[in-house]
């Protein structure tokens, strides 16, 4: 059975794969996340009271264990619900999941969330951000890492967790120069090859058939941008110490998830294992619409929610709430996100 493929729009699938300035039609809810940046917080003349409007942090500090870690707003991407990446979700019980997480029940939202760990000497960013893939609005993290003073050139290592435009599009400016042109640049082989190789396959997926070609390209482009400079990685390799490097495939080939650990802390990176903090943990076995392995997704899914919810495990994610921290707990079949209250420490 496969069900609607229109249910992916065309503009959505070619930025999701990376084929800047596709189109500049910008949906709805990603005007809403980006609304914030827009206002500009006019002069208060002496003696009156200042306007509270401007323009949000859009980074946050924490820590795992000895390592300083910030999370890194991006931007964003939504739309209506019945045009939602999850077209073989049950509608109805979509809906009522995100009412249930007083979310409005008639549209999606997508943060894009990046992840800077300073460990030792290493700056290392876990994904480069969307640049100008998604178009106006999105784009900021070379502006969140000005605002805590530092410039891409102190990146010393990018991690591409799977080659999609909202996490490489970062990799180059407007001008299509690159952007951290001091760091090293890591991808799985799996997923470099799979992309550059002579036929991706994304007949699974719920891209309309006549927009692939076009999608692929996109992502042929900035992975070849870099030919000769990735070096290439795999689950179980020791690259860094406290850094693990975990197989999650299945949304990509080669899609991975990272586990950062010093002393008694640890955070997991799920990056894409789940999409939607209250649509994907509740309905774990819904594939995403960009899901390039629709079924080894569901299964990475629920490898990696099962082991951290016995595990009480802290848990970032690219598509969670910024700034994108959180736990799981397990819920029958499914799992609830459980979003951790920053300002407790
Ligand atoms: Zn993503």
């Amino acid at each position: 059975m496969h069900p609607n493929p229109s249910a992916l729009s065309r503009r959505d699938a070619l930025r999701f794969l990376g084929l800047a300035g596709a189109a500049a039609f910008l949906p709805s809810l990603v005007g809403r996340v980006a609304a914030a940046d827009s206002a500009t917080a006019p002069a208060a003349p002496a003696g009156t009271t200042p306007s509270l409007a401007g323009e949000q942090a859009g980074y946050f500090r924490f820590k795992i264990g000895a390592f300083d870690a910030v999370a890194l707003d991006d931007g964003g991407f939504g739309g209506p619900l019945d045009q939602s990446p999850w077209p073989t979700g049950d509608k109805t019980k979509l809906a009522a999941d995100l009412a249930a997480a007083f979310l409005p029940a008639g549209s999606f939202g997508l943060p894009f969330n990046n992840l800077l760990v300073r460990m030792g000497p290493e700056l290392v960013l876990f994904d480069a951000g969307c640049g100008t893939v998604f178009g106006p609005g999105n784009g900021k993290l070379v502006r969140r890492l000005a605002s805590i003073g530092v410039k891409p050139e102190h990146i010393t290592a990018v991690i591409l967790s799977h080659a999609h435009g909202d996490h490489f599009g970062g990799l180059l400016d407007e001008n299509k120069n690159p952007v951290f042109t001091r760091a090293q640049l890591f991808i799985h082989r799996r997923e470099f090859e799979f992309w550059t190789g002579s036929a991706p396959d994304l007949s699974q997926t719920f891209i309309p058939a006549a927009d692939r070609p076009g999608a692929i390209a996109g992502a042929q482009n900035y992975l070849n941008a870099f030919k000769g400079k990735w070096q290439f990685i795999a689950p179980g390799d020791k690259l860094l110490d406290g850094l693990e490097i975990i197989d999650a495939p299945g949304h990509t080939p080669g899609h991975l998830a990272f586990v950062l650990a010093s002393g008694n802390a640890q955070l997991l990176h799920f990056v894409d294992t789940v999409h939607h903090h209250a649509i994907s943990f509740a309905n774990p076995e819904v594939p995403f619409g960009y899901d390039v392995l629709p079924q080894v997704a569901v299964a990475t899914r629920k490898r990696l929610l099962d082991r951290a919810a016995a595990d009480r495990t802290r848990l970032f994610g690219a598509h969670m709430p910024f700034p994108a921290l959180g736990y799981v707990r397990k819920v029958g079949a499914a799992y609830e996100h459980v979003i951790e209250p920053t300002a407790a420490f």
